[in-house]
Protein backbone atom coordinates (compact mmCIF):
# COMPACT_ATOMS: atom_id res chain seq x y z
CA UNK A 1 0.00 0.00 0.00
CA UNK A 2 1.29 3.48 -0.62
CA UNK A 3 0.95 6.03 2.01
CA UNK A 4 -2.09 7.61 0.83
CA UNK A 5 -3.79 4.27 1.05
CA UNK A 6 -2.14 3.44 4.55
CA UNK A 7 -3.65 6.40 6.01
CA UNK A 8 -6.99 5.58 4.41
CA UNK A 9 -6.67 2.09 5.85
CA UNK A 10 -5.78 3.12 9.35
CA UNK A 11 -8.80 6.17 9.27
CA UNK A 12 -11.05 3.29 8.15
CA UNK A 13 -9.66 1.32 11.44
CA UNK A 14 -10.55 4.48 13.44
CA UNK A 15 -14.06 4.34 12.55
CA UNK A 16 -14.86 0.93 13.25
CA UNK A 17 -14.16 2.00 17.24
CA UNK A 18 -16.75 4.49 16.76
CA UNK A 19 -19.49 4.22 18.96
CA UNK A 20 -21.67 6.54 16.18
CA UNK A 21 -22.72 3.07 14.53
CA UNK A 22 -26.21 1.69 13.60
CA UNK A 23 -27.90 -1.34 15.48
CA UNK A 24 -28.31 -3.85 13.03
CA UNK A 25 -29.48 -6.29 15.19
CA UNK A 26 -31.96 -3.72 16.34
CA UNK A 27 -32.94 -3.26 13.27
CA UNK A 28 -33.61 -6.75 12.14
CA UNK A 29 -36.24 -7.47 14.60
CA UNK A 30 -38.12 -4.23 13.91
CA UNK A 31 -38.34 -5.83 9.87
CA UNK A 32 -39.56 -8.55 11.47
CA UNK A 33 -42.35 -6.85 13.23
CA UNK A 34 -43.30 -4.90 9.89
CA UNK A 35 -43.38 -7.96 7.72
CA UNK A 36 -45.49 -9.60 10.08
CA UNK A 37 -47.68 -6.53 10.15
CA UNK A 38 -48.09 -5.86 6.33
CA UNK A 39 -48.44 -9.71 5.97
CA UNK A 40 -49.56 -11.43 8.71
CA UNK A 41 -51.08 -14.17 6.73
CA UNK A 42 -47.69 -15.59 5.44
CA UNK A 43 -43.74 -15.78 6.50
CA UNK A 44 -41.66 -14.08 5.25
CA UNK A 45 -39.47 -15.99 2.17
CA UNK A 46 -35.34 -15.41 2.12
CA UNK A 47 -32.12 -16.54 0.57
CA UNK A 48 -29.63 -17.16 3.34
CA UNK A 49 -25.83 -16.47 1.88
CA UNK A 50 -23.90 -19.24 4.21
CA UNK A 51 -19.82 -19.71 4.01
CA UNK A 52 -19.33 -21.95 6.89
CA UNK A 53 -21.63 -23.82 9.73
CA UNK A 54 -19.98 -22.01 12.33
CA UNK A 55 -21.22 -18.67 11.16
CA UNK A 56 -24.42 -20.17 9.35
CA UNK A 57 -25.72 -22.36 12.38
CA UNK A 58 -27.20 -19.59 15.25
CA UNK A 59 -28.41 -17.44 12.19
CA UNK A 60 -30.01 -20.47 10.49
CA UNK A 61 -31.83 -20.95 14.39
CA UNK A 62 -32.73 -16.98 14.54
CA UNK A 63 -34.42 -16.96 11.29
CA UNK A 64 -36.30 -20.11 11.90
CA UNK A 65 -37.22 -18.70 15.10
CA UNK A 66 -38.57 -15.81 13.89
CA UNK A 67 -40.88 -16.94 11.02
CA UNK A 68 -38.70 -17.08 7.89
CA UNK A 69 -39.06 -19.16 5.16
CA UNK A 70 -35.50 -20.10 4.79
CA UNK A 71 -32.90 -21.39 1.56
CA UNK A 72 -29.36 -21.41 1.57
CA UNK A 73 -27.14 -20.72 -1.36
CA UNK A 74 -23.47 -21.91 -0.72
CA UNK A 75 -21.43 -19.71 -3.33
CA UNK A 76 -17.77 -19.60 -2.01
CA UNK A 77 -15.16 -19.86 -4.85
CA UNK A 78 -12.81 -17.59 -2.13
CA UNK A 79 -11.98 -20.61 -0.44
CA UNK A 80 -8.99 -22.38 -0.90
CA UNK A 81 -8.07 -24.83 -1.55
CA UNK A 82 -11.16 -27.15 -3.25
CA UNK A 83 -11.12 -29.77 -0.51
CA UNK A 84 -11.82 -27.08 2.10
CA UNK A 85 -15.03 -25.81 0.31
CA UNK A 86 -15.59 -29.20 -0.12
CA UNK A 87 -15.27 -29.91 3.81
CA UNK A 88 -16.69 -26.91 4.42
CA UNK A 89 -19.74 -27.75 2.17
CA UNK A 90 -20.07 -31.51 3.78
CA UNK A 91 -20.40 -29.76 7.35
CA UNK A 92 -23.02 -27.67 5.96
CA UNK A 93 -25.01 -30.50 4.74
CA UNK A 94 -24.22 -32.90 7.66
CA UNK A 95 -25.36 -30.34 9.78
CA UNK A 96 -28.73 -29.46 7.73
CA UNK A 97 -29.61 -33.40 7.65
CA UNK A 98 -29.10 -33.66 11.58
CA UNK A 99 -30.46 -30.82 13.18
CA UNK A 100 -33.09 -29.92 10.44
CA UNK A 101 -33.90 -33.44 8.47
CA UNK A 102 -33.25 -31.50 4.83
CA UNK A 103 -35.92 -29.50 5.46
CA UNK A 104 -33.95 -26.31 4.34
CA UNK A 105 -33.05 -25.92 0.61
CA UNK A 106 -29.67 -26.01 -0.13
CA UNK A 107 -28.32 -24.19 -3.61
CA UNK A 108 -24.94 -24.98 -4.07
CA UNK A 109 -22.89 -23.07 -6.73
CA UNK A 110 -20.36 -24.44 -9.27
CA UNK A 111 -16.85 -23.75 -7.44
CA UNK A 112 -14.19 -21.82 -9.35
CA UNK A 113 -11.49 -20.45 -7.55
CA UNK A 114 -8.93 -20.52 -10.49
CA UNK A 115 -11.09 -17.14 -11.80
CA UNK A 116 -11.79 -15.74 -8.41
CA UNK A 117 -8.31 -15.17 -7.84
CA UNK A 118 -7.60 -13.39 -10.84
CA UNK A 119 -10.47 -11.27 -10.74
CA UNK A 120 -11.66 -10.33 -6.86
CA UNK A 121 -9.21 -11.30 -5.21
CA UNK A 122 -6.06 -10.16 -7.21
CA UNK A 123 -5.14 -7.45 -5.16
CA UNK A 124 -5.45 -9.31 -1.79
CA UNK A 125 -1.74 -10.19 -1.23
CA UNK A 126 -1.18 -6.28 -1.31
CA UNK A 127 -4.26 -6.05 1.30
CA UNK A 128 -4.47 -6.78 4.63
CA UNK A 129 -7.26 -8.82 5.91
CA UNK A 130 -10.43 -6.98 6.33
CA UNK A 131 -10.22 -4.22 3.57
CA UNK A 132 -10.96 -3.48 0.29
CA UNK A 133 -10.41 -6.92 -1.64
CA UNK A 134 -12.07 -8.80 0.83
CA UNK A 135 -14.83 -5.74 0.91
CA UNK A 136 -15.12 -6.59 -3.38
CA UNK A 137 -14.83 -10.74 -2.19
CA UNK A 138 -18.27 -10.05 0.42
CA UNK A 139 -19.85 -8.05 -2.21
CA UNK A 140 -19.02 -10.40 -5.00
CA UNK A 141 -20.81 -13.56 -3.36
CA UNK A 142 -23.59 -11.91 -1.75
CA UNK A 143 -24.84 -10.16 -5.07
CA UNK A 144 -24.51 -13.29 -6.57
CA UNK A 145 -26.84 -14.40 -3.95
CA UNK A 146 -29.00 -11.56 -3.91
CA UNK A 147 -29.85 -12.07 -7.91
CA UNK A 148 -31.09 -15.75 -7.09
CA UNK A 149 -33.47 -14.32 -4.27
CA UNK A 150 -35.01 -11.07 -7.07
CA UNK A 151 -35.19 -13.43 -9.90
CA UNK A 152 -36.65 -16.19 -7.71
CA UNK A 153 -39.29 -13.78 -5.38
CA UNK A 154 -38.25 -14.43 -2.21
CA UNK A 155 -39.15 -11.69 0.00
CA UNK A 156 -35.46 -10.92 1.47
CA UNK A 157 -31.71 -11.56 1.05
CA UNK A 158 -29.00 -11.59 4.02
CA UNK A 159 -25.70 -12.96 4.67
CA UNK A 160 -24.07 -15.07 7.71
CA UNK A 161 -21.06 -13.21 7.46
CA UNK A 162 -22.43 -10.62 9.95
CA UNK A 163 -21.71 -13.15 12.35
CA UNK A 164 -18.04 -13.31 12.27
CA UNK A 165 -16.04 -10.99 14.58
CA UNK A 166 -13.15 -10.72 12.20
CA UNK A 167 -15.58 -9.36 9.97
CA UNK A 168 -17.15 -5.63 9.66
CA UNK A 169 -20.76 -5.77 10.47
CA UNK A 170 -21.50 -2.23 9.81
CA UNK A 171 -19.67 -2.86 6.34
CA UNK A 172 -21.56 -5.64 5.38
CA UNK A 173 -24.96 -4.14 5.85
CA UNK A 174 -23.77 -0.69 3.87
CA UNK A 175 -23.23 -3.21 0.96
CA UNK A 176 -26.13 -5.10 1.30
CA UNK A 177 -28.05 -2.10 1.34
CA UNK A 178 -26.31 -0.54 -1.69
CA UNK A 179 -26.98 -3.93 -3.89
CA UNK A 180 -30.46 -3.51 -3.07
CA UNK A 181 -30.84 -0.53 -5.12
CA UNK A 182 -30.06 -2.83 -8.61
CA UNK A 183 -33.46 -5.15 -6.85
CA UNK A 184 -36.85 -4.39 -8.02
CA UNK A 185 -38.06 -7.50 -5.73
CA UNK A 186 -36.44 -8.37 -3.19
CA UNK A 187 -35.08 -6.80 0.30
CA UNK A 188 -31.94 -6.65 1.71
CA UNK A 189 -32.40 -8.47 5.45
CA UNK A 190 -30.38 -6.08 7.69
CA UNK A 191 -28.77 -8.05 10.18
CA UNK A 192 -25.81 -8.61 13.37
CA UNK A 193 -26.10 -12.37 14.40
CA UNK A 194 -23.73 -11.55 16.71
CA UNK A 195 -25.54 -9.78 18.87
CA UNK A 196 -27.81 -11.17 21.65
CA UNK A 197 -25.22 -13.71 22.32
CA UNK A 198 -24.90 -14.91 19.15
CA UNK A 199 -21.45 -16.03 19.49
CA UNK A 200 -22.10 -18.32 22.36
CA UNK A 201 -24.81 -19.23 21.11
CA UNK A 202 -23.01 -20.73 18.15
CA UNK A 203 -20.57 -22.12 20.23
CA UNK A 204 -23.31 -24.70 21.89
CA UNK A 205 -24.36 -25.63 18.50
CA UNK A 206 -20.94 -26.51 17.28
CA UNK A 207 -20.22 -28.47 20.29
CA UNK A 208 -23.28 -30.12 20.30
CA UNK A 209 -22.72 -31.19 16.63
CA UNK A 210 -19.07 -31.62 16.82
CA UNK A 211 -18.93 -29.11 13.88
CA UNK A 212 -15.85 -28.34 12.35
CA UNK A 213 -14.18 -24.69 13.09
CA UNK A 214 -11.78 -23.70 10.38
CA UNK A 215 -8.93 -21.16 11.60
CA UNK A 216 -8.77 -18.33 8.64
CA UNK A 217 -11.39 -17.31 6.39
CA UNK A 218 -11.00 -18.53 3.00
CA UNK A 219 -8.67 -17.02 0.41
CA UNK A 220 -4.99 -18.71 0.17
CA UNK A 221 -3.79 -15.72 1.02
CA UNK A 222 -5.63 -15.84 4.41
CA UNK A 223 -4.44 -19.47 4.99
CA UNK A 224 -0.80 -18.14 4.47
CA UNK A 225 -1.28 -15.31 7.00
CA UNK A 226 -2.78 -17.78 9.88
CA UNK A 227 -0.16 -20.21 8.75
CA UNK A 228 3.11 -18.37 7.77
CA UNK A 229 5.25 -22.01 8.56
CA UNK A 230 3.33 -23.12 5.36
CA UNK A 231 3.55 -20.43 3.47
S1 LIG B 1 -9.79 -12.99 3.68
FE1 LIG B 1 -11.84 -13.86 3.39
S2 LIG B 1 -13.17 -12.14 2.80
FE2 LIG B 1 -11.03 -11.52 2.55
S3 LIG B 1 -10.58 -11.92 0.40
FE3 LIG B 1 -9.92 -13.74 1.57
S4 LIG B 1 -11.68 -15.12 1.54
FE4 LIG B 1 -12.43 -13.10 0.90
Amino acid sequence: MNEKDKQEYLDYIFSRKSSNKRNFYKESLKEIECFKKEHPDRSPSIVLHVCCIVCACWPIDFLKENGFDVTIMYNNSNIWPKEEHDHRLNELKRYLKERWHDEIPLIVEPYDYDTYASTILKNRSNDPEGWKSCFGCYAERMNHAFAYANTNHFDYFTTVMTFSRQKDSQKINEIGLNLQKQYDHTKYFVSDFKKANGALKSEKICDDYCLYRQDYCGCETSYKERHPKDA
